[in-house]
Order: structure tokens, then C-alpha cells, then sequence
């Protein structure tokens, strides 16, 4: 029996930083037992059940079956259609129709996932068994959950899962909420006023309101002129703050009295803690801001299913080990995507898409007994301030003392403006999006 070198293996997995959807052998191949049992000389277990095909999910499945194609892996989604967040902003901007965010399973049921549609309603990691609300019972020898995130709404007086779906989205995640969104802002009068109410830290895509609002910017340029945004903000500062800033005064008159924009940090007043669901008016530090179009992102956490099963403990969001995403709570429930707590990684797609595959590999190696190499992650958050001026923020992350620590000197942010520099930064942003949903999806 050979055992696998941990280059080959590191060769063999995803676990490499830019993650490389091609040329790897399978780690089962690579395995002593080829998942063979020899003592007994029947095949061992290998039955893996993800929760969520989402990003972090879908991304799972798919590596799980390319590094060992005996594993069994059964994924559990609530919804036939994903929609994407990334490009939802393009969305509500008018300038990408909804269909060309929405994602489906087939290609991976293609390639030997078992999906189930329907809803996880329980995780018992005594028994090692998934419940869903139709009544099934799915044994499993690792349990990924992907959940993603859920809305602390009674952070804000007034608001609510349903006023959030009927009058006033956060289309954070993104679907019929962003479809509203979008019909809203259409609707609206030109010399309206779009307030966006920004969440505290830690949140899904960090420069996403930011994004959000920039493209409705753009829009209103064209179409509304006469029209405003003000976002009001619980933070001092955000992500990518001097790239958003100087793209706000060269598009759109940021900082003079005819700003389309105008930012109310923390500073400023600007975290809220009410609503008026009937006239649109939040309550601010600053004061009340009455919105003819109103975008709620309340502040975040786990999703339910992360409760429901103790995976929290006495926090928002789930404490993982770094180097495999196993929960260190429930041993063989490994928890990856937003709902982790994998800082210093933002909680992104492109993030939910490297620790999948890190968390394959772990699972994979495990299950197979070899052992797991130090893994390392990239990450890149490309944000579109204006139409052919996009900017990034990039990163790669490896494993040192037990944690996920940034690699001095890989990333970087986008530098000073630069006319083709920007349109090629919005070219990649388009081309990331292609390549990472054929990854996840194709
Ligand atoms: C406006 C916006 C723009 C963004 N732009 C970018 C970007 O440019 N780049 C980037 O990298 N990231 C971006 N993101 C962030 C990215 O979308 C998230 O980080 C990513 O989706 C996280 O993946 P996940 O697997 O953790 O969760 P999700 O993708 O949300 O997947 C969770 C899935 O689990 C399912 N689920 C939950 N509970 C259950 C249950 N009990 N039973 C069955 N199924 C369940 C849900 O239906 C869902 O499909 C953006 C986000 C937003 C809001």
C-alpha cells in the first residue's frame, strides 16, 4: 500500500488557492483502500449529505464526486431555482435581466448528486441523520451545511420577514425580492429619493450595498436625473471606502450640493432603528428619512438551520475548525459559506466557493483515510461602480497555527482611476461571474 505524498495530494485535490477545476486525479485513486473495507471486504460507507445548494453547497457536491466518485452525495435544497446575489446588483440596475442569475440542478444531478428539493428541518449529529419537513430521514458519515444566511429583524422596530417580501426588500437574497426591488425603483417618479439602510458587521458581501448603490446611481443618471440616494450607515467606514468615494465624484457629482449620493456614516447618525412601514420613513440617529423607494438589509446571522441544530453555540454564526470547516460543536457536521466563522475571509461566494472545496478535500481525505494538507483559499470581490469602471479587492489565504491568515503581499486592491484598467477590471467581473457558475452549477 502507497501512501499519497502530500504534493500529490496537494496536486490531486482543489485545495490549491486557485482552486483549479481541471487536471486533478481523484483522491480516491490515490487512497490505500480505495474506499474498500479489506478487514471485512466490503465497501465502507461513504455517504455525505450537504444542507443548502447554494454557493458553498452546490460547489461541495460537485468536488465531493470529482475527488472520489464513490461517495455518496445527497444534496438537500429548499428552492428548484437559485439566483444568484452576485450580479443581482446589475439587476436592480436595469442593465442584466433576472434570468441570467438563475441557476439549476440539473447538471449536477447529471453528474451523480442525489437532490433532494425540500426543506432541513433537523440535524441530529447523534444519530447522524438529516429530517426534512416532507418527512425524510437521511443517514449521513459527514453532513456539510451551507445555510447561509438569516435576517435579524426586530433589530429594526417595524420590520419584518413580510413587510421584507411585500413592500420593502432587502433583496439580499436575491429572487422575487430583487425582482420588487427592480420594479420599484422603475416605478418610481423621477426626482424620487432610494434610501438604503446598511447593516452592522459581519455581513454577506461586504461592498454589496455599496455596489447597489452606485448601478441605481447610474440608472437614475440616465433616467431619473432629477432623482436621489441616501444611504444610511451603523459603520464608520466600508469596504473598498476610497475606491467607492472617488468613483462617486467622478460619476456622480459626490460631494457637491448636486450629489446623486449622499453617505451618512456612523459618525453622522446614520444607524437605524426604526420604520415606518406606511410612509417609508426610517428613524435614523440623524433623523427621519422618508424614502419613495426604501432597501432594508437588516443585520445578519447564521442561517435558521444553524440554530435549529446547536451549530452557534452562544454566537450569530458557526465557529469552525480552520482546516477542515468541521464544526467545534458537532464532530462530522462541517459548516462552510456565511454561516462559518472563517475571518479573516469576507463572507462572499467567491469565499464560500474555496472553503467547499477545502471541506471536499478534508471529507474526501477522511473518508478515505489519507491525510488532509494544510489548505490554503483565494478570494476576489469585484464590485461595478459605473458602467465600464469596475474595481476588486483580492486575496490569498493560507493555514498557519490553526487559522486562516491572509498571504502577505498576494492580493490587492484596484489602483488609482485608469480608463482601461477599470473596463478591463469590469470585463473580469463578468468573466469571474461566467466561470464561477460553471463551476458551482455547470
Ligand atoms: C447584492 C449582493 C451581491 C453579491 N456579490 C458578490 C460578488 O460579487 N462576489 C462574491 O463572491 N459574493 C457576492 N455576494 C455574496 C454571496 O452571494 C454569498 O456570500 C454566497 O451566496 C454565500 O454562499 P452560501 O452557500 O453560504 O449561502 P447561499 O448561497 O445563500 O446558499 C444557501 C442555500 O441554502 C438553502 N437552505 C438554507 N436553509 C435550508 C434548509 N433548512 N433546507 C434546505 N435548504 C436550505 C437556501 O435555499 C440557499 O439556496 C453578494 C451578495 C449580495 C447580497
Amino acid at each position: 500500500m502507497t501512501n499519497i505524498s502530500r504534493r500529490d495530494l496537494l496536486k490531486s485535490s482543489a485545495v490549491t488557492a486557485a482552486g483549479a477545476t481541471a487536471g486533478f486525479a481523484t483522491i480516491a485513486s490515490a487512497s490505500p483502500s480505495h474506499g474498500h473495507d479489506h478487514k471485512h471486504g466490503h465497501k465502507s460507507s461513504k455517504r455525505v449529505v450537504i444542507v443548502g445548494g447554494g454557493i458553498g453547497g452546490a460547489t461541495a457536491a460537485q468536488y465531493l464526486k470529482k475527488m472520489d466518485s464513490d461517495i455518496e452525495v445527497t444534496l438537500i435544497e429548499a428552492n428548484q431555482n437559485y439566483h444568484t446575489c452576485f450580479m443581482s446588483n446589475e439587476v436592480i440596475g436595469g442593465v442584466r435581466p433576472i434570468d441570467s442569475i438563475e441557476f439549476n440542478y440539473d447538471k449536477l444531478a447529471e453528474k451523480g448528486v442525489k437532490v433532494i428539493f425540500d426543506s432541513v428541518t433537523d440535524i441530529d449529529p447523534e444519530a447522524q441523520t438529516v429530517t426534512t419537513a416532507g418527512g425524510k430521514k437521511v443517514p449521513y458519515d459527514r453532513a456539510i451545511v451551507s445555510p447561509g444566511i438569516d435576517f435579524k429583524y426586530d433589530d429594526i422596530e417595524g420590520y419584518s420577514k413580510e413587510v421584507s417580501d411585500t413592500s420593502i426588500p432587502h433583496a439580499w437574497k436575491a429572487g422575487p425580492q430583487t425582482a420588487l426591488l427592480l420594479k420599484q425603483l422603475q416605478e418610481m417618479k423621477d426626482g424620487g429619493t432610494f434610501v438604503i439602510v446598511t447593516p452592522p458587521n459581519p455581513f454577506r458581501c461586504p461592498p454589496g450595498p455599496y455596489e447597489r448603490a452606485s448601478l441605481v446611481a447610474a440608472y437614475f443618471k440616465k433616467h431619473k436625473p432629477n432623482s436621489k440616494i441616501v444611504i444610511l450607515d451603523p459603520k464608520e467606514k466600508f469596504s473598498k471606502f476610497g475606491l467607492f468615494m472617488d468613483g462617486w465624484k467622478r460619476h456622480y457629482g459626490y460631494g457637491t450640493d448636486k450629489s446623486i449620493i449622499t453617505w451618512i456614516g456612523k459618525d453622522k447618525g446614520g444607524a437605524v432603528s426604526k420604520v415606518d412601514v406606511a410612509t417609508k420613513t426610517v428613524t435614523a440617529e440623524a433623523g427621519d428619512f422618508k424614502a419613495d423607494v426604501l432597501n432594508i438589509i437588516p443585520p445578519q446571522q447564521a442561517g435558521p438551520i444553524a440554530f435549529d441544530t446547536g451549530l452557534v453555540g452562544d454566537l450569530d454564526w458557526c465557529s469552525v475548525d480552520h482546516k477542515t470547516f468541521e464544526s467545534t460543536i458537532h464532530k462530522n457536521i462541517h459548516v462552510i459559506g456565511d454561516a462559518s466563522i472563517a475571518s479573516p475571509m469576507p463572507k462572499s461566494g467567491y469565499s464560500a466557493n474555496s472553503q467547499a472545496k477545502v471541506c471536499a478535500a478534508a471529507i474526501a481525505s477522511s473518508l478515505n483515510g489519507v491525510p488532509m494538507p494544510d489548505p490554503s483559499w483565494v478570494n476576489t470581490c469585484y464590485s461595478i461602480i459605473a458602467p465600464q469602471d469596475g474595481v476588486s479587492v483580492a486575496m490569498v489565504y493560507a493555514y498557519k497555527d490553526g487559522k486562516i491568515i491572509k498571504v502577505k503581499g498576494s492580493g490587492g486592491l484596484t489602483g488609482a482611476y485608469n480608463k482601461e484598467d477599470r473596463k478591463r477590471e469590469e470585463l473580469y467581473a463578468h468573466s469571474w461571474f461566467n466561470n464561477i457558475t460553471a463551476d458551482i452549477f455547470g
